[in-house]
């Protein structure tokens, strides 16, 4: 017998956000998978996207009848010494790793099997996050079930010698999964493109209230009562903070009154964000209307109120990996002007759910229109959202999960009766 699914009212809340059509589908898949064991495996509880998204899914997956849980392995300094130089080499640095950390990595992941194995290999399906525990597999030959190599990070221009290594830990797995296409990799079994997605229940993405947005502004000194342009980014070339202030400058002698905010810190680990920063700085200092909000990473309560707040949000980046910022704004109703690249592409359909351009002239043309000709700003901005809600919620990334999941478990049947 399978046990009953805990009943907590959390699919009716995400019901209430992504819609019913959306909660149906999870649990139409679910009923052919009700009580598997499911578990997935990452590096850390807190911090950083992939926790984010666990924290969300895996409660998500229970109330949907999987018997799912979620171990997270446990390592030394060395370790994550040496998966952090995957995590930059992987994403295109040169850099190699000591013999002596790269034997911290096969320690750890040796002494967490021990500890993990009668659960893994009891396990039906098995979803590894990343790099961090990707050699468990090796350590589980007694595995019943299928296991699949979950990457979220980007793997289009590997450093070769670090990927050659990291490479050897895979070959056993059933599937893999890339977030796009472009930071896929060959692999010796089938790989599944699924796009990251949001939480429409987390504090970043639930409706916030008027009056809290009005407080916010009003403490970092921007008038709710004036049209605002928002860019929400780390401080980083990429993402051409200096080209929306180009546009912003551009927009504004059309658009008296316009203000704009710059917001995001610079990750802890990256000096050149200082040195933008200062840049951004300079650029700005003669405009008392352009706010740069660049004290450390927001919360998600400030995030959610500058994008509520905003009329117009860009995202300007000259590179980007699938650009969550566009998605958060977009699941606001508002419209987005992005740099024509990478997932922000997947996202902008010009004219229907946002502008792409190529340059600051493109971004401020696209300003001017839309605060010009206001209805279309707002039948935009629910494109947008109606966009983001069929495609990028944690609904539809779950329902994906799901998919392969039937895929690999029923795959050998003649026939699955999927409605
Ligand atoms: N973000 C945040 N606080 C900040 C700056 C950014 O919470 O001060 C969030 C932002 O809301 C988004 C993520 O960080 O969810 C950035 O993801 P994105 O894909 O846009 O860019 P990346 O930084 O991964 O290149």
């Amino acid at each position: 017998m399978s046990p009953e699914p805990p009943v907590t009212g959390l699919l009716d809340r995400y019901a209430e956000q992504a819609g019913l059509d959306a909660i149906e589908q999870l649990r139409q898949l679910a009923r052919l998978l009700t009580g598997l064991k499911v578990v997935h495996v990452n590096s850390t509880r807190t911090g950083g996207g992939v926790a984010e998204i666990l924290d969300a899914m895996v409660p998500l997956m229970q109330e949907l009848g999987l018997d799912t849980s979620w171990e997270v392995i446990e390592g030394n300094e060395d370790f994550f010494t040496c998966t952090k130089s995957f995590h930059n080499a992987l994403q295109g640095k040169s850099l190699d790793i000591p013999p002596r950390l790269l034997r911290a990595y096969e320690d750890v992941n040796a002494m967490n099997a021990e500890r993990l194995r009668p659960v893994l290999e009891e396990a039906d399906v098995v979803f590894v996050h990343d790099p961090q525990p990707a050699p468990l597999l090796s350590h589980c030959p007694g595995r019943r079930g299928k296991w699949i190599w979950r990457c979220h990070i980007d793997l289009s221009h590997p450093y070769r010698p670090v990927w050659k290594y990291v490479r050897r830990f895979l070959p056993g797995y059933d599937a893999s999964v890339f977030s796009l296409d472009a930071f896929a990799q060959p692999m010796p079994h089938p790989v599944y493109l699924i796009p990251p997605s949001i939480d429409p229940l987390s504090e970043k993405n639930l409706p916030l209230d008027p009056e809290t947005v009005r407080k916010v502004l009003e403490e970092f000194g921007i008038d709710p009562h004036r049209p605002m342009v928002l860019q929400v980014s780390r401080f980083d070339r990429f993402k051409d903070p200096l080209g929306v202030i180009q546009a912003y400058r551009l927009a504004k002698d059309f658009v008296p009154g316009l203000q704009l905010v710059l917001a995001g810190g610079s990750a802890v680990d990256d000096p050149e964000g200082e040195m933008v920063v200062e840049d951004v700085r300079n650029a700005a200092r003669d405009d008392p209307d352009i706010h740069v909000l660049s004290s450390g990473h927001y919360s998600d309560r400030i995030i959610n109120a500058l994008q509520t707040g905003a009329d117009i949000v860009l995202q300007k980046s000259l590179r980007e990996g699938f650009g969550l910022t566009v998605t958060e704004a977009m699941w606001k109703g508002k419209p987005v002007i992005g740099g024509n690249t990478g997932g922000i592409r997947l996202q902008l359909v010009n004219h229907r759910t946002g502008f792409l351009v190529d340059t600051p002239e493109g971004a401020a043309m696209r300003i001017r229109y839309f605060l010009t000709e206001r209805h279309r700003m707002a039948q935009i901005g629910q494109n947008a959202r109606e966009l983001v809600r069929q495609n990028f919620l944690l609904t539809r990334h779950l329902r994906e999960y799901l998919t392969i999941m039937v895929a690999l478990i029923h795959g050998n049947e003649d026939r699955i009766e999927l409605g």
